[in-house]
């Protein structure tokens, strides 16, 4: 069996295929060789597709483009795609009991993309049920492992993603991010992920936790992998009525731009986040942004209110989620019960203590609570009012610095159980990442480095639609850190 295809980076693989269409089979096969090996170990997936459904998919693949040489950008590139966003014919759980069963029976709109330029999608990664959390230990089936650590976890939301990448067990990953649930697993599983600009990519077929700041966005073992699945996966989209109206962009083309000319930036260190974090965190992110710092400006800059910003974030997410999952009633979506000679309300509490686990009801009743009469001015519409004074905020600090850094995760990452212990801790960890959902700005996290084996990342965020600088950045680092494609022994 060869191993070559299992680190290769994406864009060597398409002119692997491109050379000879069939070793896109040797690559299927070494793919689900090693997921055989590692996956019991690692746990990233809730669903694997059976290899000789991919096999078949992929035969047709090749029979449609055939005639329509050159393939597909691409073409035969495997992709784990999050548990959250709906893969016609392909179960899509949310990685919970409420959704065991679902068959979703359209793709969502990211998917449909993806499959345009010619990508496969072998299976769904495990995650926080519902994408609340931070560590995919509310998944109701089971947790994912880091593979650089197995005893600790691999970040959530979308863990399973950041994992199967480090494990190699895809070759790239779709995660979904509402207050950081790209971006901690990222930087927990030492790869590369980037939140969009909020309506840059389309949220049509995503199953909704908090609407107003969930984004999708490309998980990537190098900064050049998540350009071209950035591009695949952005652009308008008339069935979601946030999309940006834009023209498609290429971002491998605008990233090659911007390294040909080589732009000096001013970067702006966040202190208080850096304050914020564990001695070694600091650290290793500080010495990451060394290399930035000798070619670019680096400046300090201030933000206070980040603590808050936190709480704002989970006021805001609980009351829309409580509103988004109100829908799950066991009628119209949802696990189905027995309801012969039982009211409604018995059969309704069924569905949803049963569908439900403890973190996501707690956060329903939360959210009801935050925004029932006589409390949603002194919660909700307070949050909402910081979530403007943050963005006024941030916008003069834009007026200053081009982008702003801070360790993406204040913490390495934890082990399992540890954080269930203290789960304001657990809150209190997103405090970097929580900000750019609340403003809607684009965020990437890149690899910083290790220390005692431990993955930590460092966050860039920036402007509205700053994407090109985002992986601009991204990539110079990457050329002086050499931290790309990395797969963990496990
Ligand atoms: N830790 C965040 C939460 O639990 C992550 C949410 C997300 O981005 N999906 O809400």
């Amino acid at each position: 069996m060869s191993y070559k295809y299992i680190s290769m980076p994406v864009h060597r693989l398409i002119e692997e295929f491109s050379s000879d269409v069939h070793k896109v089979f040797e690559y299927i096969d070494s793919i689900y060789d090693r997921i055989h090996r590692v996956e019991s170990r690692v746990r990233a997936f809730i669903t694997i597709v059976p290899k000789e459904q991919v096999y078949s998919y992929v035969e047709n693949l090749i029979r449609r483009v055939r005639s329509t040489y050159p393939l597909p950008r691409l073409f035969g590139v495997i992709v784990g795609v999050k548990d959250n966003i709906s893969t016609r014919g392909i179960r899509t759980t949310c990685g919970s009991r409420m959704l065991e069963n679902y068959i979703p029976p359209y793709d969502a709109t990211t998917i449909e993309k993806l499959r345009n330029v010619g990508m496969v999608i072998h299976g769904k990664t495990n995650m926080d049920e519902f994408a609340m959390g931070s560590t995919t230990e509310t998944s109701a089936f089971y947790p994912t492992r880091n593979p650089w650590s197995l005893e600790r976890v691999p970040g959530g939301s979308s863990g399973g993603s950041g994992a199967a990448l480090a494990a190699g067990e895809a070759s790239v990953a779709l995660g979904s991010d509402t207050g950081g649930s790209i971006r901690n697993p990222a930087a927990y599983t030492m790869v590369y992920g980037l939140k969009p600009t909020y309506g840059l990519v389309s949220r049509y077929g995503l199953i909704a936790y908090a609407s107003s700041m969930d984004q999708i966005g490309p998980m990537a073992r190098n900064t050049l992998d998540l350009a071209l699945t950035l591009t695949a996966i952005s652009g308008h989209d008339p069935r979601d009525s946030t999309s940006l109206p834009m023209q498609p962009v290429d971002y491998v083309e605008l990233l090659n731009e911007l390294l040909h000319r080589e732009p000096r930036l001013k970067i702006g260190i966040l202190k208080e986040l850096f304050e914020g974090s564990d001695d070694e965190v600091r650290k290793t992110v500080y010495s990451s942004v060394d290399n930035l710092c000798a070619y670019h400006e680096c400046v300090e800059v201030s933000m206070p209110y980040t603590k808050e910003a936190v709480a704002a974030y989970y006021i805001i997410a609980m009351a829309e989620a409580s509103s988004n999952l109100s829908r799950f009633d066991g009628v119209r979506y949802g696990l189905k019960v027995p309801v012969e000679n039982r009211s409604w309300i018995d059969a309704y509490t069924e569905v949803r203590t049963r569908g439900f686990g403890y973190e996501v009801r707690k956060r329903i009743a939360l959210g009801a609570y935050v925004l029932s009469m006589g409390y949603r001015d002194m919660y909700y519409i307070r949050a909402l009012r910081f979530r403007r004074m943050l963005k006024e905020n941030l916008n003069s600090i834009f007026s200053k610095v081009d982008v702003v850094v801070s360790p993406t995760m204040p913490i390495p990452p934890p082990k399992l159980g540890e954080f269930f212990e203290d789960p304001v801790k657990i809150y209190l960890a997103d405090v970097s990442t929580v900000i750019a959902n609340l403003v809607g700005y684009p965020a990437i996290s890149i690899p910083a480095g290790f220390w005692n084996g431990l993955p930590a990342g460092l966050q860039i965020m920036s402007k509205s639609l700053s994407e090109p600088i985002l992986l601009y950045l991204s990539a110079q680092l990457e050329e002086r850190t050499k931290l790309r494609d990395l797969i963990a022994e496990v």
